[in-house]
């Protein structure tokens, strides 16, 4: 792995890419990797600092525990990643990632009934979340101006005097006799994830804490491997069976990953966890909705053990309405919201959020702006990203009677409207398509308004049918 960490003097106009200004990352998970792609850019040195130890391969790590469950990357957030990294897509492919088109290949029960299998001409990959994480790992560590230094823990940030900015951090090998180290920085990016310290930091600095927007869902996951046979065998190459609210609470998933292998999870909302026991886990999924991840789970040879995982709540991290912030720091990946996992939506966020770095960087450099204009602009403007994910997730969340949270302005009309959709986008191709789109993350929500689909949405309810 490539170590080193480069002191610079602090520097701060934007008005072209400074050779001498140095950035510093906290966390190298998946929004971490790509803030990092993002920086080198215009950052003479960016390092990214990581408590987990690393290696040259696709390994589950501590410091990112979700990495053993299902982890889908939606088109867009796989395009995103393929821009910053040309190729990634090619290489995931052959190192094992199988190609899903999103409509034609899914098996996709939802809302008591099968989805169309039409082409869309979306498709994605499917992998292990350590996979990808590790290619994208791979490919930053051939930028020639970006340092990863793992095993080494941030402990707090560091201030000017007036602790009006950030002006580094502090840090920690995690070697025995290692000593704090201060390391100075031109901008700090936190993407140290849903146990970020920011709030923390910030408070024991006098700035207080952000509000935050929690949506208690309490999802638990069970997960385990199944061998496969080659993909082009297989009826389907991938299977959601999805429960229908509020009185169904129980998903279930098979994805192809590399290594020839079916990722299955099951889980549950509202503390209508997966057992992890043998007998308990194929009695929760005999009881989805549809029997085919039970027959498969049945008859299949598992390859691991069953791991769980328990997810508590949406969280979203409101730092752009904080009276006072300071300049130098970017908040960003779940380390800013972090969403029911169950909607896959997290890492195609974080390339969203990548991408407004970017957005505000360019616009930066073009207007001559100081770093800390340019991170207060980040900070108005990434929440707006934020608000089409989050109205999905929470408002989605909002159908069973057990989540409790403040539901997104007009929750109870997006549920009605969202439910009709569903039920067309059954027997429509237009409809199922328009919706894979916004799903994905490619369009806006706002196309599930067109004509196309609002006019039958409203002929069917007159007619007091779905
Ligand atoms: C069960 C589960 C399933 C999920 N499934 C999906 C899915 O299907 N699709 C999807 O897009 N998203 C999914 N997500 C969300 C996804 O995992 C995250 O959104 C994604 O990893 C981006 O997170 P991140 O990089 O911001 O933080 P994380 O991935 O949590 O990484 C934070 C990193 O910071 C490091 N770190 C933390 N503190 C420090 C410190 N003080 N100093 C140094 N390093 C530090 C950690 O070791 C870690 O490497 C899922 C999440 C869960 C919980």
């Amino acid at each position: 792995m490539n170590r080193h960490i480069v002191l610079h003097e602090r520097s701060q106009r934007l008005n072209a890419p400074r050779r001498d200004a140095h950035a510093v990352v906290i966390g190298g998970s998946i929004a971490g990797l790509l803030a990092a792609r993002v920086l080198a850019d215009y950052f003479g040195t960016v390092t990214i600092f990581e408590k987990d130890p690393l290696v040259d391969g696709a390994e589950p790590r501590p410091g990112v525990p979700q990495g053993r469950h299902v982890h889908s990357i939606w088109k867009r957030g796989l395009s995103l990643m393929e821009e910053s990294f040309p190729g990634l897509t090619a290489e995931l492919i052959e190192g094992g990632s199988a190609e899903v088109e999103m409509t034609k290949d899914f098996a996709w029960y939802h809302r008591g009934v099968w989805k169309l299998r039409v082409p869309s001409g979306i498709v994605i990959t499917c992998q292990t979340r350590p996979f990808l994480e590790w290619h994208i790992r791979r490919r930053v560590c051939q930028i020639s101006n970006i340092g990863l230094v793992d095993r080494c823990y941030v402990k707090r940030f560091v201030t000017d005097t007036t602790a009006g900015r950030i002006t580094g951090v502090v840090v920690q090998s995690r070697g025995v006799g290692a000593t704090e180290e201060t390391v100075a920085a031109d901008l700090v990016v936190d993407a140290s994830g849903r146990g970020s310290r920011t709030p923390r930091w910030l408070e024991e600095l006098g700035y207080g804490r952000p509000e935050m927007s929690v949506i208690d869902v309490d999802v638990g996951y069970a997960t385990r491997f199944y061998a496969r046979p080659p993909i082009e065998d297989c009826p389907w190459k991938a299977l959601i069976i999805a429960p229908t609210p509020p009185d169904g609470t129980r998903l279930g998933v098979i994805f192809p990953v590399e290594g020839q292998r079916w990722i299955v999870m099951l889980g549950g909302w509202n503390g209508d966890h997966p057992p992890r026991d043998e007998d308990g886990i194929l009695e929760f999924a005999r009881n989805l909705e549809a029997p085919d991840i039970y027959t498969f789970m049945r008859d299949a040879e598992p390859l691991t053990p069953i791991v769980g995982y328990k997810f508590r709540a949406n969280v979203r991290r409101h730092y752009e309405r904080m009276r006072r912030f300071p300049g130098g720091l970017i908040v960003l990946g779940d380390s800013l919201c972090s969403f029911n996992p169950i909607y896959g939506q997290g890492m195609t966020t974080s390339a969203l959020d990548a991408m407004t770095l970017r957005e505000c960087l360019e616009r930066g450099v073009r207007k001559g702006e100081t770093i800390d204009a340019m991170a207060h602009h980040f900070l108005k403007r990434v929440p707006r990203r934020l608000e089409a994910p989050w109205r999905m997730a929470a408002g989605e969340d909002m159908n069973w009677p057990g989540t409790q949270g403040d539901a997104p302005f007009g929750t109870p009309f997006m549920n009605w409207y969202f439910g009709r959709v569903h039920a067309l986008a059954a027997r429509d191709p237009q409809v199922l398509v328009r919706f894979v789109r916004v799903a994905n993350m490619i369009d806006s929500p706002v196309r599930v308004f067109h004509p196309r689909v609002l006019a039958p949405v409203l002929t069917r309810s007159a007619r007091g049918r779905r």
